[in-house]
C-alpha cells in the first residue's frame, strides 16, 4: 500500500535549485547546477535555436511518432560530429546511433544493454563523478566501482591511481570516461594522459565507455573537445559513447542526446541496433522529435552550424572570464600564500573549489551561494559582477 512509502531525500544537485528558490535574500546565488546564464544571470535560448524552430513552424512539420530509433537525419549528424563526418568508422557503417532522451536516457539505454548483454561486468567509475552516473547504474542493476581520479592534495588529476585502478579491473570491464570538461572536477587527462589510458584499456581488453555532455562548450571547439573519443576511435576499439544537447544547445528540456555503439563490423552494429531498440520500446517507445530537428536543423545547415559554433564560443568564453576574475579576486584577497591557480587549469562549466562539506554548508548558510556538497561550483551560474561576492565567500568558507 502507498501508506507504507518512505520519503525518499532531496536531489544532491537539482535539490540545491529547490532550495535556491526559496531563499528571500537578494544577494543569493545559484550554482548548484550547470545550466548557462547571461551576464544578467537569465537563461539563454540560443538564436540558432530559435532560428531553427522559425524553419520547422513554417515547413509546418507534423507531430507523427517517430521510429523507435528517433529521427535518422539526427541520428546521423549526431554520429558525424561526434566522430568527425568522414572517420572510417562512419563509411564503414560501424556505428550503431540511437537517439536518446538527452545523455541521462542514453546513459540509461546503454546500461540496459549492458545488463543484458553484460552480465556481471562492472562499470568503472571515476571517484569522484557525476552523481547521477551511480543512480543509472544501480537502478539498471549494473555492479559499479570507482576508480581513483582526484588528487585533494594537488586539487588535479591522479593519474597513477587512475591508472592503477584500470589496471587492476577484472579484465573486460566499461570503464567509464567524461569526454571532456569532466564533472564534478574540471580536470582532465592531457593528451599524453589519454593515449597511456588507451593502452591500459586495450592490454585488459575494457570497453571505453564515453560520456559527452559538453562537446564545444568545454574548449569552445567541438573537434578539440571530441579529441578524446576520436583517440580511442582511431584506435578500432569498440566504445560505447552517450552524448547530450542540453549544454552545448542549451536544450535542456527537450531531452535530446544519443547513444554511439562503434561495433567491430557493420553487421555488429545493425544486430546492437535492433538489440537497443528492444530495450527502448518497452520503456518509452519512442523519443521527442522537437529537439532532434532542432539538432538536425543546425548541425545540417552551414550557416547555421557557423552561427552555432560562434554563439558556443561566446558562452564558453564568458565561463572562462568569469573563471579568471574569480581566480584574481581570489588571489587579491587571501594573502596566505594558498595557491588558487587550479581554478585557472579546470576546465568546462564547472569549478572545483576544494571545499568540504562544512565549508560548502557555510557558503550557503552565510552567504547564500548555492552549491552542490561536494564544492562544485558552477561557473555558468555566476556573472561578472558577482565574482567579488563569490570570492569573499569561499574566502571566507576557506579560513574560517
Ligand atoms: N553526464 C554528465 C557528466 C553531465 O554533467 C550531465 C548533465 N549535468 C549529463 C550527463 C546529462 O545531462 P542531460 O541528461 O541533461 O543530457
Amino acid at each position: 500500500r502507498f501508506e507504507s512509502i518512505t520519503m525518499a531525500p532531496p536531489d544532491p544537485i537539482l535539490g540545491v535549485s529547490e532550495a535556491f528558490r526559496a531563499d528571500t535574500n537578494e544577494m543569493k546565488l545559484n550554482l548548484g547546477v550547470g545550466a548557462y546564464r547571461t551576464e544578467d544571470l537569465q537563461p539563454y535560448v540560443l538564436n540558432v535555436v530559435k532560428k531553427a524552430e522559425k524553419l520547422m513552424l513554417e515547413r509546418g512539420e507534423n507531430k507523427e511518432y517517430l521510429p523507435i530509433e528517433g529521427l535518422a537525419s539526427f541520428n546521423k549528424v549526431t554520429a558525424e560530429l561526434l566522430l568527425g563526418a568522414d572517420n572510417p568508422l562512419i563509411l564503414q557503417q560501424r556505428v550503431a546511433t540511437v537517439q536518446g532522451l538527452s545523455g541521462t536516457g542514453s546513459l540509461r539505454l546503454a546500461a540496459a544493454l549492458i545488463e543484458r548483454y553484460f552480465p556481471g561486468a562492472k562499470v568503472l567509475i571515476s571517484s569522484p563523478s557525476w552523481g547521477n552516473h551511480k543512480n543509472i547504474f544501480n537502478d539498471a542493476r549494473v555492479p559499479w566501482s570507482e576508480y581513483r581520479y582526484y588528487d585533494p592534495s594537488t586539487v588535479g588529476l591522479d593519474f597513477d591511481g587512475m591508472i592503477a585502478d584500470i589496471k587492476a579491473a577484472p579484465e573486460g570491464s566499461f570503464v567509464l570516461l567524461h569526454g571532456c570538461a569532466h564533472n564534478p572536477t574540471g580536470i582532465d587527462p592531457t593528451p599524453e594522459q589519454w593515449e597511456i589510458i588507451a593502452d591500459v584499456i586495450q592490454e585488459k581488453n575494457h570497453i571505453p565507455f564515453f560520456d559527452v555532455a559538453y562537446q564545444g562548450f568545454a574548449s569552445g571547439s567541438l573537434d578539440v573537445d571530441a579529441s578524446s573519443v576520436r583517440l580511442f576511435a582511431a584506435r578500432g576499439l569498440e566504445l560505447l559513447v552517450a552524448q547530450s544537447y542540453s549544454k552545448n544547445l542549451g536544450l535542456y528540456a527537450e531531452r535530446i542526446g544519443a547513444i554511439n555503439i562503434v561495433c567491430s563490423s557493420a553487421d555488429a552494429a545493425t544486430r546492437v541496433k535492433s538489440q537497443i531498440k528492444r530495450l527502448a520500446r518497452p520503456m518509452y517507445s519512442n523519443p521527442p522529435v522537437h529537439g532532434a530537428r532542432i539538432v538536425a536543423n543546425v548541425v545540417g545547415d552551414p550557416e547555421l552550424f557557423n552561427e552555432w559554433k560562434e554563439e558556443m564560443e561566446v558562452m564558453a568564453g564568458r565561463i572562462k572570464s568569469v573563471r579568471q576574475k574569480l581566480y584574481d579576486s581570489l588571489r587579491a584577497k587571501d594573502k596566505s600564500g594558498k595557491d588558487w591557480s587550479f581554478i585557472l587549469r579546470q576546465i568546462g562549466m564547472f569549478s572545483f573549489t576544494g571545499l568540504n562539506k562544512a565549508q560548502s554548508d557555510n557558503m550557503t548558510n552565510k552567504w547564500h551561494v548555492y552549491m552542490t556538497k561536494d564544492g562544485r561550483i558552477s561557473l555558468a551560474g555566476l556573472s561578472s559582477a558577482k565574482c567579488e561576492y563569490l570570492a569573499d565567500a569561499i574566502f571566507d568558507s576557506y579560513h574560517n
